[in-house]
């Protein structure tokens, strides 16, 4: 049976991956936390995609900056003025939602019905709306499509009005204008005020980029879809830094790098793609997603955007400070490049998107055996890099010496590997405790390893078994765990 969301929260929770916040008050909508397993798959992702980032590539240097920033930053930005989605209640249920998303649903349903044409004109009608601001013709469409509430049954629709996603909060203690504050809504400010300290500091040439990982904030209307949409959340995002001019062909460029990282973490192809944006954000000039097949469909997963000089031009004007860079190289006349105000081309990931799709893409059901001994085995075919624990070292007995040897051969491992120690069940529990969180390896010391220093490797995903000398396990697992 395919596999649903459910099965997926279920999962999650039973085996420490994601927790409901604050769970013993009922939780908080669309907040979550990352459990004892949680923290060791995102940090392994987050690991990974600094890795691609900063390590691999000579050119791009990473920073961690600070959730608040001045609040200018965010008029500079646009987000005071543009970050809005259209929201529309029901006069009847009560319930909000957001129009664009009722409009996406219908044209889903057209495509579910074969009917790809008609899908395709909504959107593009829907795009059209949107960016001409055309609320109320939104609505109309709304009501012409028949889109029926959910909840109620009914189209007994509001207006459509824009609501701004930016969180705020007071700084100090005195209740006035100057001193509200947002929680940034995306990472990527932080990089464009600090564009020119990493670059004087660094001597960094164009092009360059600056990546960072941290926390981002968005009031969403509509949470749902476990850690797809939340409120609270973590980006993965990295400026390109480019002379104008040369933008499309680093579009180019970054479009099959981050496809190319998707793949290397273990997403399938088929379960990929690019979509194209119906709708330019205010400050792109060219924009696409790389979507993953979730169990509730096709959606975004990272965004790779064509910023042009929108953001460090506005940072300029408001600021009054200079964001201009000197490009010594020589144009085909000879002549230097000189001074001009950067172009950007950035990709930006949400890290619990990206640990969703690797956690779907990992819950495997499977029915093995034959005959009278057909039973379902649960695991996680995670790519061993991004697994919580690399290791499970099992004696078969705990008697005669045998739990004392594993112990000594887990901590031999424990320094280049997450390892684990199990010895309270049987061996078959015990490798099903490691294939419901992933871990591709499970060592077990049997009586033939007190007499000639071998143990047995069984792999997770095929449950084969080999032999193995205890002296080689190192570097037997360190090839297959890295990315
Ligand atoms: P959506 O259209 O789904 O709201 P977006 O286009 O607004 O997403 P961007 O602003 O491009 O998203 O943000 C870049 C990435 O940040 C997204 O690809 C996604 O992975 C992540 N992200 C954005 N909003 C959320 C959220 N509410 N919860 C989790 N991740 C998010």
């Amino acid at each position: 049976p395919a596999t649903s969301l459910q099965d997926i929260v279920g999962h999650a929770k039973e085996y420490g991956f994601v927790f409901p916040s604050s769970e013993i008050y009922d939780g908080l909508q669309a907040v979550y936390d990352y459990g004892q397993n949680g923290v060791e798959l995102k940090n392994n992702l987050k690991a990974a995609w600094w890795k691609a980032m900063t390590q691999l590539h000579d050119n791009i240097v990473g920073i961690d900056a600070a959730i608040f920033m001045h609040p200018l930053t965010w008029k500079a930005s646009g987000h005071v003025d543009g970050f809005n989605d259209p929201m529309i209640d029901n006069k009847d249920s009560k319930k909000r939602y957001r129009a664009d998303q009722l409009l996406e649903g219908k044209a889903e349903q057209y495509e579910a019905e074969g009917q790809s044409e008609k899908a395709k004109a909504l959107l593009a009608e829907m795009g059209r709306l949107l960016s001409a601001e055309d609320l109320a013709g939104v609505r109309e469409l709304i009501i012409s499509e028949n889109i029926k509430c959910p909840v109620s049954g009914t189209t007994n629709w509001t207006e459509v009005r824009q609501f701004n996603l930016m969180f705020s909060t007071q700084v100090g203690s005195v209740a006035e204008d100057s001193s509200l504050i947002y929680l940034r809504p995306e990472t990527a400010q932080g990089i464009f005020v600090n564009f020119l300290n990493v670059q004087k500091s660094g001597r960094m040439k164009i092009p360059f980029g600056i990546a960072q990982i941290g926390k981002a904030f968005r009031n969403e209307i509509v949470a749902r879809q476990f850690t797809f949409r939340m409120r609270e959340f973590e980006q993965m995002e990295m400026q390109f830094f480019i002379r104008p001019g040369t933008e499309m062909e680093w579009y180019e460029k970054w479009k099959e790098a981050r496809m190319k990282f998707h793949k290397a973490v273990g997403l399938p192809a088929e379960k990929l793609k690019f979509h194209d944006h119906e709708k330019l954000a205010h400050y792109a000039n060219a924009a696409v997603d790389i979507e993953y097949e979730f169990p509730f469909g096709f959606r975004e997963i990272e965004g790779i955007h064509s910023r042009t000089d929108f953001d460090l031009r506005n940072h300029q004007e408001l600021s009054k400070k200079k964001q201009q860079y000197f490009d010594s190289d020589l144009d085909e006349n000879g002549k230097p490049y000189g001074n001009y105000i950067p172009y950007v081309v950035e990709t930006s990931v949400g890290a619990d998107r990206l640990f969703l799709a690797a956690f779907c893409n990992a819950y495997t059901v499977e029915t093995v055996g034959e005959g009278d001994s057909l039973k379902e085995r649960t695991y996680l075919k995670l790519h061993p890099a991004l697994a919580p624990f690399k290791v499970a070292v099992l004696p078969l007995v705990k008697k005669d010496g045998l739990a004392e040897k594993a112990q000594a051969i887990a901590n031999s491992l424990k320094s280049s590997f997450r390892t684990t120690y199990d010895d309270g069940a049987a061996i078959g529990k015990r490798y099903t405790r490691q294939d419901l969180i992933g871990t591709p390896f499970c060592i077990a010391v049997d009586y033939q390893t007190m007499e000639d220093e071998t143990v047995t490797i069984r792999h997770r995903d095929t449950m084969e078994q080999e032999r193995v000398a205890i002296s080689e396990l190192k570097e037997k697992i360190g090839y297959q765990v890295a990315i």
